[in-house]
Protein backbone atom coordinates (compact mmCIF):
# COMPACT_ATOMS: atom_id res chain seq x y z
CA UNK A 1 0.00 0.00 0.00
CA UNK A 2 1.56 3.01 -0.71
CA UNK A 3 -0.24 5.97 0.37
CA UNK A 4 -0.37 4.79 3.54
CA UNK A 5 -0.78 7.61 5.49
CA UNK A 6 -3.21 10.42 5.71
CA UNK A 7 -2.28 14.24 5.67
CA UNK A 8 -3.00 14.75 8.75
CA UNK A 9 -0.37 12.15 10.13
CA UNK A 10 2.22 13.30 8.48
CA UNK A 11 3.25 15.87 11.70
CA UNK A 12 3.67 12.59 13.94
CA UNK A 13 6.01 10.72 11.98
CA UNK A 14 8.54 10.65 14.77
CA UNK A 15 5.47 9.29 17.61
CA UNK A 16 4.89 6.74 14.63
CA UNK A 17 8.21 5.62 13.86
CA UNK A 18 9.33 5.16 17.37
CA UNK A 19 5.46 2.99 18.10
CA UNK A 20 5.70 1.31 15.12
CA UNK A 21 9.12 -0.14 15.89
CA UNK A 22 8.10 -1.15 19.23
CA UNK A 23 5.26 -2.99 17.84
CA UNK A 24 7.61 -4.87 15.08
CA UNK A 25 9.13 -6.13 18.43
CA UNK A 26 5.65 -8.07 18.92
CA UNK A 27 5.39 -10.18 16.39
CA UNK A 28 1.79 -12.15 15.24
CA UNK A 29 2.99 -15.41 16.41
CA UNK A 30 3.09 -13.14 20.04
CA UNK A 31 -0.54 -11.52 19.10
CA UNK A 32 -1.57 -15.31 18.73
CA UNK A 33 -0.10 -17.12 21.57
CA UNK A 34 -2.21 -14.47 23.95
CA UNK A 35 -5.35 -14.89 21.98
CA UNK A 36 -5.14 -18.67 22.28
CA UNK A 37 -4.07 -18.82 25.78
CA UNK A 38 -7.08 -15.78 26.63
CA UNK A 39 -4.28 -14.24 28.29
CA UNK A 40 -3.05 -10.51 29.15
CA UNK A 41 -0.19 -9.45 26.86
CA UNK A 42 1.88 -8.53 29.92
CA UNK A 43 5.55 -8.08 27.99
CA UNK A 44 3.78 -5.77 25.01
CA UNK A 45 2.41 -3.43 27.73
CA UNK A 46 5.35 -3.40 29.80
CA UNK A 47 7.79 -2.56 27.03
CA UNK A 48 5.08 0.34 26.25
CA UNK A 49 5.22 1.60 29.60
CA UNK A 50 8.88 1.28 29.97
CA UNK A 51 9.32 3.14 26.75
CA UNK A 52 7.09 6.05 28.14
CA UNK A 53 4.02 5.87 25.60
CA UNK A 54 1.73 4.66 28.67
CA UNK A 55 2.45 8.22 30.17
CA UNK A 56 2.27 9.93 27.18
CA UNK A 57 -0.62 12.32 28.46
CA UNK A 58 1.09 13.06 32.10
CA UNK A 59 2.26 16.83 31.82
CA UNK A 60 5.70 16.92 32.10
CA UNK A 61 6.09 18.81 36.05
CA UNK A 62 4.89 15.18 37.05
CA UNK A 63 7.20 13.12 35.02
CA UNK A 64 5.33 12.01 31.81
CA UNK A 65 5.82 13.61 28.32
CA UNK A 66 2.82 15.83 27.98
CA UNK A 67 1.98 14.66 24.79
CA UNK A 68 -1.85 16.34 23.44
CA UNK A 69 -4.69 13.75 23.08
CA UNK A 70 -4.16 13.61 19.44
CA UNK A 71 -0.86 12.46 19.66
CA UNK A 72 -2.03 9.81 21.95
CA UNK A 73 -4.21 8.50 19.31
CA UNK A 74 -1.30 8.28 17.19
CA UNK A 75 0.31 5.89 19.60
CA UNK A 76 -3.00 3.70 20.21
CA UNK A 77 -3.47 3.73 16.26
CA UNK A 78 0.15 2.44 15.52
CA UNK A 79 -0.57 -0.69 18.07
CA UNK A 80 -3.70 -1.65 15.96
CA UNK A 81 -1.74 -0.85 12.92
CA UNK A 82 1.09 -3.40 13.75
CA UNK A 83 -1.79 -6.59 13.73
CA UNK A 84 -1.83 -5.55 17.51
CA UNK A 85 -5.06 -5.22 20.18
CA UNK A 86 -5.00 -2.08 22.23
CA UNK A 87 -7.74 -3.04 24.16
CA UNK A 88 -5.37 -4.24 26.98
CA UNK A 89 -4.09 -0.52 27.37
CA UNK A 90 -6.28 2.20 25.98
CA UNK A 91 -7.57 2.33 29.24
CA UNK A 92 -4.69 4.37 30.56
CA UNK A 93 -5.12 6.54 28.18
CA UNK A 94 -8.61 7.73 28.73
CA UNK A 95 -8.92 7.29 32.32
CA UNK A 96 -5.70 9.63 32.38
CA UNK A 97 -8.03 12.67 30.83
CA UNK A 98 -10.41 11.88 34.35
CA UNK A 99 -7.81 12.82 36.28
CA UNK A 100 -5.75 15.24 34.65
CA UNK A 101 -8.54 17.84 33.95
CA UNK A 102 -10.93 17.07 37.62
CA UNK A 103 -8.55 15.60 39.96
CA UNK A 104 -7.40 17.98 42.88
CA UNK A 105 -3.61 18.87 42.86
CA UNK A 106 -3.18 16.73 45.87
CA UNK A 107 -4.46 13.38 43.80
CA UNK A 108 -2.29 14.85 40.86
CA UNK A 109 1.04 14.90 43.25
CA UNK A 110 -0.09 11.73 44.86
CA UNK A 111 -0.95 9.85 41.48
CA UNK A 112 0.21 10.90 38.48
CA UNK A 113 4.30 10.34 38.96
CA UNK A 114 3.76 7.12 40.27
CA UNK A 115 1.72 6.63 37.22
CA UNK A 116 4.69 7.88 34.96
CA UNK A 117 7.35 5.67 36.71
CA UNK A 118 4.90 3.00 35.66
CA UNK A 119 4.96 1.79 39.33
CA UNK A 120 0.49 2.24 39.57
CA UNK A 121 -1.84 1.36 36.65
CA UNK A 122 -4.71 3.59 35.38
CA UNK A 123 -6.77 1.38 33.59
CA UNK A 124 -9.94 0.38 34.84
CA UNK A 125 -12.94 2.50 34.61
CA UNK A 126 -16.27 1.44 35.96
CA UNK A 127 -19.50 2.55 34.71
CA UNK A 128 -21.74 0.41 33.35
CA UNK A 129 -24.06 -1.84 34.99
CA UNK A 130 -25.76 -4.79 34.48
CA UNK A 131 -29.70 -3.20 34.99
CA UNK A 132 -28.70 0.41 33.88
CA UNK A 133 -26.87 -0.76 30.47
CA UNK A 134 -26.38 2.64 28.42
CA UNK A 135 -28.89 4.55 30.36
CA UNK A 136 -25.94 5.26 33.15
CA UNK A 137 -28.16 7.97 35.20
CA UNK A 138 -30.07 4.91 36.05
CA UNK A 139 -27.16 2.98 37.80
CA UNK A 140 -27.93 1.39 40.94
CA UNK A 141 -24.48 1.59 42.58
CA UNK A 142 -24.32 4.11 45.76
CA UNK A 143 -21.71 6.06 47.86
CA UNK A 144 -22.79 6.96 50.88
CA UNK A 145 -20.96 9.67 53.23
CA UNK A 146 -20.18 8.61 56.54
CA UNK A 147 -17.19 11.23 58.31
CA UNK A 148 -14.31 11.03 56.52
CA UNK A 149 -15.62 7.60 54.21
CA UNK A 150 -17.53 7.13 51.66
CA UNK A 151 -19.18 3.63 51.90
CA UNK A 152 -20.33 1.74 48.33
CA UNK A 153 -22.49 -0.66 47.35
CA UNK A 154 -23.75 -2.00 44.04
CA UNK A 155 -22.62 -4.37 40.79
CA UNK A 156 -20.59 -3.12 37.88
CA UNK A 157 -20.22 -5.21 34.63
CA UNK A 158 -18.02 -5.29 32.03
CA UNK A 159 -15.12 -3.76 34.13
CA UNK A 160 -12.27 -3.95 31.74
CA UNK A 161 -8.32 -4.63 33.30
CA UNK A 162 -9.06 -4.66 36.46
CA UNK A 163 -7.02 -7.17 37.45
CA UNK A 164 -4.16 -5.28 35.86
CA UNK A 165 -4.43 -1.99 37.51
CA UNK A 166 -3.76 -0.56 40.86
CA UNK A 167 -6.19 2.18 40.06
CA UNK A 168 -9.94 2.45 39.17
CA UNK A 169 -12.43 5.23 38.90
CA UNK A 170 -15.88 4.09 39.87
CA UNK A 171 -18.96 6.31 39.17
CA UNK A 172 -21.44 5.61 41.91
CA UNK A 173 -24.74 7.54 42.82
CA UNK A 174 -24.11 9.73 45.80
CA UNK A 175 -27.47 11.75 45.79
CA UNK A 176 -30.79 9.89 44.97
CA UNK A 177 -32.29 10.02 41.28
CA UNK A 178 -35.94 11.32 43.00
CA UNK A 179 -33.78 14.21 44.90
CA UNK A 180 -31.70 15.42 41.70
CA UNK A 181 -33.04 18.22 39.47
CA UNK A 182 -31.39 16.55 36.01
CA UNK A 183 -30.83 13.28 36.35
CA UNK A 184 -28.05 13.40 35.51
CA UNK A 185 -26.65 15.25 38.41
CA UNK A 186 -26.07 13.79 42.13
CA UNK A 187 -23.67 11.10 40.63
CA UNK A 188 -19.60 11.37 42.15
CA UNK A 189 -16.61 9.80 40.79
CA UNK A 190 -13.93 7.77 42.77
CA UNK A 191 -10.16 6.61 42.58
CA UNK A 192 -10.26 3.30 44.12
CA UNK A 193 -6.79 1.75 44.73
CA UNK A 194 -7.61 -1.80 44.07
CA UNK A 195 -5.04 -3.56 45.98
CA UNK A 196 -6.99 -2.28 48.95
CA UNK A 197 -10.50 -2.79 47.56
CA UNK A 198 -10.14 -6.12 46.43
CA UNK A 199 -11.03 -8.85 49.40
CA UNK A 200 -12.38 -5.81 51.02
CA UNK A 201 -15.51 -5.11 49.49
CA UNK A 202 -14.75 -5.38 46.22
CA UNK A 203 -15.24 -8.75 44.66
CA UNK A 204 -13.89 -9.73 40.67
CA UNK A 205 -15.22 -12.31 38.73
CA UNK A 206 -14.25 -12.17 34.93
CA UNK A 207 -16.50 -13.13 32.14
CA UNK A 208 -15.73 -15.21 29.11
CA UNK A 209 -15.89 -13.58 25.73
CA UNK A 210 -15.45 -13.19 21.96
CA UNK A 211 -12.54 -11.22 21.65
CA UNK A 212 -9.33 -11.84 24.72
CA UNK A 213 -10.39 -8.58 26.17
CA UNK A 214 -10.01 -8.90 30.14
CA UNK A 215 -13.43 -7.67 31.52
CA UNK A 216 -15.06 -8.52 34.51
CA UNK A 217 -18.14 -8.33 36.71
CA UNK A 218 -17.84 -6.73 40.06
CA UNK A 219 -19.59 -6.87 43.43
CA UNK A 220 -19.67 -4.19 45.90
CA UNK A 221 -20.36 -4.51 48.51
CA UNK A 222 -19.41 -2.05 51.73
CA UNK A 223 -16.42 -0.64 50.20
CA UNK A 224 -15.01 2.23 52.19
CA UNK A 225 -13.22 4.80 50.89
CA UNK A 226 -11.34 7.79 52.01
CA UNK A 227 -13.05 10.94 51.27
CA UNK A 228 -10.06 11.75 49.41
CA UNK A 229 -11.17 9.49 46.93
CA UNK A 230 -13.60 11.32 45.62
CA UNK A 231 -12.39 13.45 42.32
CA UNK A 232 -13.62 16.91 41.89
CA UNK A 233 -17.00 17.78 43.17
CA UNK A 234 -19.46 15.60 44.78
CA UNK A 235 -22.90 14.88 42.53
CA UNK A 236 -20.92 16.06 39.27
CA UNK A 237 -19.29 12.93 38.14
CA UNK A 238 -21.46 12.67 34.93
CA UNK A 239 -20.64 15.08 33.53
CA UNK A 240 -16.55 14.56 34.21
CA UNK A 241 -17.34 11.06 33.21
CA UNK A 242 -18.68 12.42 29.66
CA UNK A 243 -15.44 14.72 28.93
CA UNK A 244 -13.65 11.10 29.63
CA UNK A 245 -15.87 9.56 27.47
CA UNK A 246 -15.14 11.68 24.18
CA UNK A 247 -11.34 11.09 24.80
CA UNK A 248 -12.22 7.36 24.60
CA UNK A 249 -14.57 7.91 21.64
CA UNK A 250 -11.46 9.53 19.77
CA UNK A 251 -9.11 7.13 21.08
CA UNK A 252 -10.74 4.42 20.18
CA UNK A 253 -11.36 5.86 16.84
CA UNK A 254 -7.87 6.04 15.89
CA UNK A 255 -7.78 2.66 17.04
CA UNK A 256 -10.26 1.47 14.39
CA UNK A 257 -8.26 3.81 11.79
CA UNK A 258 -5.50 1.58 12.58
CA UNK A 259 -7.38 -1.84 12.40
CA UNK A 260 -8.74 -0.15 8.68
CA UNK A 261 -5.41 0.28 7.70
CA UNK A 262 -4.29 -3.24 8.87
CA UNK A 263 -6.93 -5.17 6.98
CA UNK A 264 -6.47 -2.98 3.70
CA UNK A 265 -2.99 -3.50 3.98
CA UNK A 266 -3.41 -7.48 4.28
CA UNK A 267 -6.10 -7.56 2.08
CA UNK A 268 -4.30 -5.74 -0.80
CA UNK A 269 -1.09 -8.47 -0.05
CA UNK A 270 -3.21 -11.15 -0.40
CA UNK A 271 -4.95 -10.54 -3.55
CA UNK A 272 -1.20 -9.77 -5.66
CA UNK A 273 -0.25 -13.12 -3.81
CA UNK A 274 -3.09 -15.54 -4.55
CA UNK A 275 -3.26 -16.97 -7.61
CA UNK A 276 -6.37 -18.78 -8.94
CA UNK A 277 -7.55 -19.65 -12.13
CA UNK A 278 -4.27 -18.54 -13.24
CA UNK A 279 -4.01 -15.04 -12.21
CA UNK A 280 -3.87 -13.26 -8.86
CA UNK A 281 -7.34 -12.54 -7.16
CA UNK A 282 -6.45 -8.79 -6.82
CA UNK A 283 -6.60 -8.49 -10.85
CA UNK A 284 -10.44 -8.78 -10.62
CA UNK A 285 -12.64 -6.18 -10.33
CA UNK A 286 -14.57 -7.67 -7.77
CA UNK A 287 -11.77 -8.14 -5.20
CA UNK A 288 -10.24 -4.62 -6.40
CA UNK A 289 -13.08 -2.37 -5.73
CA UNK A 290 -14.00 -3.85 -2.60
CA UNK A 291 -10.49 -3.56 -1.36
CA UNK A 292 -10.35 0.49 -2.46
CA UNK A 293 -13.81 1.21 -1.73
CA UNK A 294 -12.78 0.20 2.32
CA UNK A 295 -9.57 2.25 1.97
CA UNK A 296 -11.87 5.67 0.77
CA UNK A 297 -13.80 5.36 3.84
CA UNK A 298 -11.42 4.71 6.07
CA UNK A 299 -9.23 7.99 4.76
CA UNK A 300 -12.52 9.78 5.36
CA UNK A 301 -13.63 8.44 8.29
CA UNK A 302 -9.61 9.35 10.11
CA UNK A 303 -10.90 13.10 9.04
CA UNK A 304 -13.40 13.16 11.47
CA UNK A 305 -10.67 11.79 14.02
CA UNK A 306 -8.41 14.13 13.53
CA UNK A 307 -11.52 16.68 14.14
CA UNK A 308 -12.42 15.70 17.07
CA UNK A 309 -9.09 15.33 18.31
CA UNK A 310 -7.98 18.80 17.59
CA UNK A 311 -11.50 20.22 19.62
CA UNK A 312 -10.54 18.16 22.59
CA UNK A 313 -7.02 19.58 22.82
CA UNK A 314 -8.34 23.06 22.41
CA UNK A 315 -11.04 22.31 24.88
CA UNK A 316 -13.59 22.87 22.95
CA UNK A 317 -17.50 21.04 22.69
CA UNK A 318 -16.48 17.83 20.83
CA UNK A 319 -19.36 15.86 21.97
CA UNK A 320 -20.81 15.53 18.26
CA UNK A 321 -17.14 14.82 16.72
CA UNK A 322 -16.23 12.13 19.38
CA UNK A 323 -19.28 10.43 18.94
CA UNK A 324 -18.87 10.96 14.98
CA UNK A 325 -15.55 10.00 14.86
CA UNK A 326 -15.99 6.86 16.52
CA UNK A 327 -18.80 5.52 14.90
CA UNK A 328 -17.55 6.47 11.31
CA UNK A 329 -13.57 4.77 12.20
CA UNK A 330 -15.35 1.71 13.68
CA UNK A 331 -17.47 1.21 10.69
CA UNK A 332 -15.12 1.78 8.08
CA UNK A 333 -13.23 -0.84 10.02
CA UNK A 334 -15.55 -3.20 10.57
CA UNK A 335 -16.05 -3.07 6.40
CA UNK A 336 -13.09 -3.09 6.03
CA UNK A 337 -12.51 -6.23 8.59
CA UNK A 338 -15.44 -7.68 5.94
CA UNK A 339 -13.65 -7.13 2.87
CA UNK A 340 -10.48 -8.63 4.32
CA UNK A 341 -11.99 -12.36 5.29
CA UNK A 342 -13.82 -12.37 2.30
CA UNK A 343 -10.24 -12.03 0.02
CA UNK A 344 -8.97 -14.71 2.31
CA UNK A 345 -11.36 -16.88 0.66
CA UNK A 346 -11.18 -19.80 3.63
CA UNK A 347 -8.29 -18.88 4.97
CA UNK A 348 -9.22 -15.66 6.49
CA UNK A 349 -10.95 -17.91 8.79
CA UNK A 350 -7.30 -19.57 9.81
CA UNK A 351 -5.58 -18.23 13.06
CA UNK A 352 -2.32 -18.02 11.57
CA UNK A 353 -3.47 -15.46 9.34
CA UNK A 354 -4.59 -12.99 12.75
CA UNK A 355 -7.84 -11.88 10.01
CA UNK A 356 -10.12 -13.68 12.18
CA UNK A 357 -8.70 -12.38 15.33
CA UNK A 358 -8.49 -8.73 14.13
CA UNK A 359 -11.79 -9.29 12.76
CA UNK A 360 -13.25 -9.76 16.26
CA UNK A 361 -11.21 -7.40 17.95
CA UNK A 362 -12.61 -4.63 15.63
CA UNK A 363 -15.88 -5.70 15.79
CA UNK A 364 -16.22 -4.94 19.52
CA UNK A 365 -16.04 -1.08 18.74
CA UNK A 366 -19.70 -1.07 17.10
CA UNK A 367 -20.78 -2.12 20.35
CA UNK A 368 -18.21 -0.37 23.16
CA UNK A 369 -17.58 1.41 24.80
CA UNK A 370 -21.11 3.40 23.20
CA UNK A 371 -22.97 1.34 20.83
CA UNK A 372 -24.20 2.57 17.21
CA UNK A 373 -27.63 3.25 17.91
CA UNK A 374 -26.65 5.78 21.55
CA UNK A 375 -24.53 7.35 18.46
CA UNK A 376 -27.17 8.02 15.93
CA UNK A 377 -29.41 9.44 18.27
CA UNK A 378 -27.23 11.61 19.86
CA UNK A 379 -26.05 13.29 16.75
CA UNK A 380 -30.31 13.52 15.53
CA UNK A 381 -30.86 14.57 18.67
CA UNK A 382 -28.40 17.15 19.71
CA UNK A 383 -26.79 18.04 16.36
CA UNK A 384 -30.03 18.19 14.21
CA UNK A 385 -32.45 18.91 16.94
CA UNK A 386 -34.82 16.24 16.19
CA UNK A 387 -36.99 15.27 19.28
CA UNK A 388 -35.86 13.35 22.19
CA UNK A 389 -36.19 9.42 21.56
CA UNK A 390 -35.91 8.51 25.27
C1 LIG B 1 -15.52 -6.26 25.87
C2 LIG B 1 -16.20 -5.12 26.55
C3 LIG B 1 -15.46 -4.25 27.36
C4 LIG B 1 -16.10 -3.22 28.04
N1 LIG B 1 -15.37 -2.44 28.91
C5 LIG B 1 -16.01 -1.56 29.72
C6 LIG B 1 -15.31 -0.89 30.77
O1 LIG B 1 -14.10 -1.03 30.95
N2 LIG B 1 -16.03 -0.09 31.60
C7 LIG B 1 -17.38 0.10 31.46
O2 LIG B 1 -17.96 0.86 32.25
N3 LIG B 1 -18.07 -0.50 30.46
C8 LIG B 1 -17.42 -1.33 29.60
N4 LIG B 1 -18.11 -2.00 28.60
C9 LIG B 1 -19.56 -1.79 28.48
C10 LIG B 1 -19.98 -1.10 27.20
O3 LIG B 1 -19.67 0.27 27.27
C11 LIG B 1 -21.47 -1.38 27.00
O4 LIG B 1 -21.62 -2.77 26.74
C12 LIG B 1 -22.06 -0.57 25.91
O5 LIG B 1 -22.07 0.78 26.25
C13 LIG B 1 -23.52 -1.00 25.62
O6 LIG B 1 -24.24 -1.07 26.82
P1 LIG B 1 -25.09 -2.38 27.18
O7 LIG B 1 -24.22 -3.56 26.91
O8 LIG B 1 -25.61 -2.24 28.55
O9 LIG B 1 -26.24 -2.37 26.12
P2 LIG B 1 -27.77 -1.92 26.33
O10 LIG B 1 -27.83 -0.54 26.89
O11 LIG B 1 -28.48 -3.00 27.04
O12 LIG B 1 -28.27 -1.88 24.81
C14 LIG B 1 -28.42 -3.07 24.04
C15 LIG B 1 -28.70 -2.66 22.60
O13 LIG B 1 -29.89 -1.88 22.54
C16 LIG B 1 -29.65 -0.64 21.93
N5 LIG B 1 -30.47 0.40 22.59
C17 LIG B 1 -30.61 0.64 23.92
N6 LIG B 1 -31.46 1.66 24.12
C18 LIG B 1 -31.84 2.09 22.89
C19 LIG B 1 -32.71 3.14 22.41
N7 LIG B 1 -33.33 3.97 23.25
N8 LIG B 1 -32.86 3.29 21.06
C20 LIG B 1 -32.25 2.44 20.20
N9 LIG B 1 -31.44 1.44 20.59
C21 LIG B 1 -31.22 1.27 21.91
C22 LIG B 1 -28.16 -0.37 22.12
O14 LIG B 1 -27.66 0.50 21.10
C23 LIG B 1 -27.58 -1.78 22.01
O15 LIG B 1 -27.37 -2.11 20.66
C24 LIG B 1 -17.48 -3.01 27.87
C25 LIG B 1 -18.23 -3.86 27.02
C26 LIG B 1 -17.60 -4.90 26.38
C27 LIG B 1 -18.42 -5.81 25.51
Amino acid sequence: MKADESHAADSHAAIRDAVRALCATFDSAYWQKIDEARAYPEAFVDALTRAGWMSALIPEEYGGSGLSLTEATVIMEEVTRSGGNAGCCHGQMYNMNTLLRNGSPEQKRMYLPKIAAGELRLQAMGVTEPTAGTDTTRIKTVAVRKGDRYVVNGQKVWTSRLQHSELMILLARTTPLDKVKKKSDGMSIFLVDTRKAIGNGLTVKPIRNMVNHETNEVFIDNLELPAESLIGEEGKGFRYILDGLNAERILIAAECVGDGYWFIGKAAQYSKDRVVFGRPIGQNQGIQFPIAEAYMEIEAANLMRYKAASLFDQELHCGAEANMAKHLCAKASWGAANVCIQTHGGFGFAAEYDVERKFRETRLYLVAPISTNLILSYVAEHVLGLPRSF
